[in-house]
C-alpha cells in the first residue's frame, strides 16, 4: 500500500482526505519524520507513515486540553455524543473489508480474523454508545431532609491512550470509545510497529462528527512520542496496554504528575484440563487459544495443564492437529496462522525455544521456521512437553506459537499451578463436572476464567488483569468508569448558622 493509497483507506467516500498521518486541532498533518511500516508476510514496505516529536505531541496535548476545558464535547447533550459513537460504529461496517485488509497488511493477521476484529470493534462502539445515554447520579440519603445529596460521573478529562501493536484497532477501540462516552478527550498513540488502522478509525471519527480538538492523534516510539504524553502535566489519565516493563516505566513516570492510570499488561494463562472433559473441543480449543494470531494474544492459553490419565494421548492429538496448521500470509483465504509480526519479535520467539531447550524441556513438534529463505517472518506452531513450572518458557510471556504442557493430578495442584504465575489474565478450565469447575474457576486469580472455553469476551463483561498484568478494567460498566472522576454534590436547601465556635454569634 502506498502512501496515497493509506490517504484513501481514511475517507469514508474514497477521496483522499489526508495531508499527513498526524490528526492535531481537527488538521491532518506532516510529522517531522516517517517510517516505513512493513507486510509481515514478505517484509515489503506497504506504506510510509508521518511521525511526531515530543513537541508535535505537546500541541496533540494543547488541542486536547482547550477541547476539554471548553466543554466543546463533555457539554454535548449525551444523546448527541451516543449518536456520533453509533456513527462510528456504522461506519466500521461500511468499511469493514477495507479496514480488515489494512489490519492484515500491517499485523500479518489473517483476513478473518481482521474481520471479527472489526465486528468486534463495531460492537464495543454500540456498547458504549448505549452507556454514554448515562445515568442522572445516584442520589444518598443525608439523614437531613433539607439536604439533597447527590453522587454524580463526570470526564476525568484529557487522555492519553497508548496502544500494542497484536491488536492495534481492537485495543484503540477498548480505550477511545469508552472515554468519548464519559465527555474526555484523547491523543491516541498507537504502537509505531502497526499505526495504520488507528489512522483510519480518527478518519472516521472524524467523519462521524467528533468536533475539531477532541480526538487527536501522534504517530511514533514509545520511548519519545509515548513518553511525552505520559510525562505531561495537561493530561489527566493515561490508559496503557502493552508489555510489563513498558507499564512499569509508564507508572513510574506517571507518578510525578499523579495521573490516573489504567494498565492492561501481558499474561501467562493456563489452559486446564481435566480426564473428563470433552476432549475433542478441548483439543481443538487449546490449539486456537495459543495459536491464533501465532500466539501474539496477551490472553493466549500458552501453558496447557494436563490431568495425568489423559496427558499422553492428548499430547499425541494436540502435536497431531498441530502438524495440520496451515501456516501462511493472512491475505490467503487458505492460511490458517499467519507469521509473527517483526523481524525482531521472531528473534525474541526463537530464543525463547532455545531457552527451553536449555531448561530440558522436549520439543514435541515446530521449533523453527516455516523455511530457511522465507521473506515473511513465520513460524511453526511449537509444542514442549515435560515441563516444570520453574521454567523460564513456563513463567514467561514468549509471545509467539509456543505451548508448554505440564502434568496434574489432583485439583488441588490445578489450581495451585494455575496460580504460579506473577500474572494474572486469562485462564482456563475443561471439566464435565460444573461443580469442580466453579470450584476451580472462583480459585484462580486471573480476570477472566473461561469454563469449557478459552478466548471469548464480551463488550458488556469486564476485562482486565490481576497482579502483574495490570490495573483497571476495560469494557463492561468498568470500562466507562475507567473515564470518570464521582463527584459528591451535597447541597444544604436551608443554610442555617451552626455556631460551632462560641465567638462566632452575632456582633
Ligand atoms: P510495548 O510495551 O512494547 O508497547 C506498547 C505501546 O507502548 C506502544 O505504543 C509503544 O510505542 C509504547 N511505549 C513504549 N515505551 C513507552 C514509554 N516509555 N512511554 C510511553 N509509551 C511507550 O508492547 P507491545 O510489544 O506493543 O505489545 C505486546 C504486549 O502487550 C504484550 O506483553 C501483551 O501481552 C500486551 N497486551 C496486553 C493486552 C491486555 O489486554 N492485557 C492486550 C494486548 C497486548
Amino acid at each position: 500500500m502506498s502512501p496515497a493509497d493509506l490517504q484513501l483507506a481514511v475517507g469514508t467516500d474514497g477521496v483522499p482526505t489526508v495531508a499527513g498521518t498526524l490528526y492535531i486541532d481537527g488538521s491532518w498533518r506532516r510529522g517531522s519524520s516517517s517510517r516505513p511500516v512493513l507486510n509481515p508476510a514478505d517484509a515489503t514496505e506497504i506504506s510510509q507513515v508521518d511521525e511526531a516529536s515530543a513537541e508535535e505531541a505537546g500541541l496533540a496535548v494543547a488541542a486536547a486540553r482547550a477541547a476539554f476545558d471548553d466543554g466543546r464535547w463533555s457539554s454535548v447533550p449525551a444523546a448527541e455524543r451516543s449518536a456520533v459513537l453509533g456513527r462510528v460504529a456504522d461506519l466500521l461496517q461500511a468499511n469493514r473489508s477495507r479496514i480488515a485488509r489494512i489490519e492484515t497488511l500491517d499485523t500479518g493477521k489473517t483476513l478473518r480474523e481482521s474481520e471479527i476484529d472489526v465486528d468486534d470493534v463495531t460492537a464495543v462502539f454500540r456498547y458504549y454508545a448505549a452507556l454514554a445515554l448515562g445515568e442522572p447520579g445516584r442520589l444518598v440519603d443525608a439523614g437531613n431532609p433539607a439536604v439533597v445529596s447527590r453522587v454524580v460521573h463526570e470526564p476525568v478529562g484529557v487522555c492519553a491512550l497508548i496502544g500494542p501493536w497484536n491488536y492495534p484497532l481492537l485495543q484503540m477501540s477498548w480505550k477511545i470509545a469508552p472515554a468519548l462516552a464519559a465527555g474526555c478527550t484523547a491523543v491516541l498513540k498507537p504502537s509505531e510497529v502497526t499505526p495504520l488502522t488507528t489512522v483510519v478509525l480518527v478518519g472516521l471519527l472524524e467523519d462521524a462528527g467528533v468536533p475539531a480538538g477532541v480526538v487527536n492523534l501522534v504517530l511514533g516510539a514509545g520511548a519519545g512520542v509515548g513518553a511525552a504524553l505520559v510525562e505531561s502535566e495537561q493530561v489527566d489519565l493515561v490508559s496503557f496496554t502493552g508489555g510489563l516493563s513498558t507499564g512499569r516505566t509508564i507508572m513510574r513516570s506517571a507518578a510525578d504528575t499523579v495521573k490516573k492510570v489504567a494498565l492492561e499488561l501481558g499474561g501467562k494463562n493456563p489452559n486446564i484440563v481435566f480426564a473428563d472433559a470433552v476432549l475433542d473441543a478441548a483439543v481443538d480449543t487449546a490449539l486456537t487459544a495459543v495459536f491464533l494470531h501465532a500466539g501474539q494474544v496477551c490472553s493466549a492459553g500458552t501453558r496447557l495443564l494436563l490431568e495425568e490419565p489423559i496427558a499422553d494421548e492428548f499430547v499425541a492429538e494436540l502435536v497431531r492437529r498441530a502438524e495440520l496448521i496451515r501456516i501462511g500470509p493472512g491475505l490467503e483465504p487458505e492460511s490458517e496462522m499467519p507469521p509473527l509480526v517483526s523481524a525482531e519479535h521472531l528473534a525474541k520467539v526463537e530464543e525463547y525455544v532455545r531457552v527451553g531447550l536449555a531448561e530440558g524441556a522436549r520439543l514435541l513438534t515446530g521449533g523453527s521456521r516455516l523455511s530457511d529463505d522465507q521473506k515473511g517472518y513465520f513460524y511453526r506452531p511449537t509444542v514442549f512437553t515435560d515441563c516444570r513450572r520453574d521454567m523460564r518458557i513456563v513463567q514467561e510471556e514468549t509471545f509467539g506459537p509456543i505451548v508448554t504442557v505440564e502434568r496434574f493430578s489432583t485439583e488441588d495442584e490445578a489450581v495451585m499451578l494455575g496460580n504460579d504465575t506473577r500474572y494474572g489474565l486469562a485462564g482456563g478450565v475443561w471439566t464435565a463436572d460444573r461443580g469442580r469447575a466453579q470450584r476451580v474457576a472462583s480459585r484462580l486469580r486471573h480476570g477472566t476464567v473461561w469454563i469449557n472455553d478459552f478466548g471469548p469476551y464480551l463488550p458488556q463483561a469486564e476485562w482486565g488483569g490481576f497482579k502483574l498484568s495490570g490495573t483497571g478494567r476495560e469494557l463492561g460498566p468498568s470500562g466507562l468508569a475507567e473515564y470518570q472522576e464521582a463527584k459528591h454534590m451535597y447541597e444544604n436547601t436551608e443554610p442555617a448558622a451552626q455556631h460551632w465556635f462560641s465567638g462566632g454569634q452575632p456582633g
